[in-house]
């Protein structure tokens, strides 16, 4: 029998519903609702997430993730709310989840010298940087304009005065944005993919504060898959 050609299917990634239904998360919307750039990392998640073993933890968090040299483990708890209230819990057990999935796609894609203790970084480390030295100063010239950037993000969010933008989604992006500073050398793709996440599951898509995010995620993801690869070295307009 063939289908009527007027009938649409909606496009759903059924491995990341099955993950958030287990984290007690909000689906995604349909395909044809997310925002291009964000349908391409969520094609990425549905594709690292057969490598990743996922584990629930009566911790309290909503994500966690674990590298060892059996690969990459991400934890999470069903029950896990932001503490500061400001977040809707199941669309940020969805939005935390993803943020962790991100973590593993930075490792992967992300060269750095071989060497312990540099997993899950968000930037490029130059192969050849043999000591300390050389790769901290490498992390500290990248963090800086990540840094720069999540400056340029708060003052974007300030000036725009969407009313889809609640008092509670204001200051949700607000503390994440303070997250992200906190440790730009391994929050920067993995927080900005969470608030397109959370943004779009607000219906927010079409506000200032999402269309900047989006410019710094597009430049992140460019950068995580380029051969050769480049630092970031320009603060986003
Ligand atoms: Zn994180």
């Amino acid at each position: 029998m063939t289908r009527p050609s007027n009938e649409v299917f909606p496009l759903r990634r059924l491995a990341i519903d099955r993950l958030v239904d287990d984290a007690a998360g909000a689906r995604l919307p349909d395909d044809d609702e997310i925002d291009e750039h964000l349908a391409e990392l969520l094609d990425q998640v549905s594709l690292a997430i057969p490598g990743i073993t996922f584990e629930k933890d009566a911790n309290g968090e909503a994500g966690r993730v674990h590298f060892s040299s059996q690969g990459p483990k991400i934890t999470y708890d069903p029950t896990a709310t932001l503490g500061s209230g400001h977040a809707d819990p199941r669309t940020f057990r969805s939005a935390a989840l993803l943020h962790e999935v991100m973590h593993v796609i930075c490792d992967q894609h992300y060269e750095k010298p071989p060497i312990d203790g540099l997993y899950g970084r968000n930037f490029h480390i130059d192969r050849a940087a043999a000591d300390d030295d050389a790769i901290g100063e490498s992390i500290r010239q990248q963090q800086d304009i990540a840094d720069a950037n999540y400056g340029r993000a708060v003052a974007k969010l300030e000036a725009d005065r969407s009313k889809v933008l609640s008092e509670n989604i204001r200051k949700y992006l607000g503390e994440r944005f303070g997250y992200g500073k906190a440790q730009p050398d391994v929050h920067y793709d993995s927080v900005l993919f969470e608030l397109l996440v959370y943004l779009t599951m607000h219906g927010a898509q079409e506000t200032p504060t999402f269309r900047y995010l989006r410019s710094l995620s597009v430049e992140a993801t460019a950068r995580r898959n380029a051969r050769p690869a480049r630092m970031i070295t320009h603060v986003h307009a």
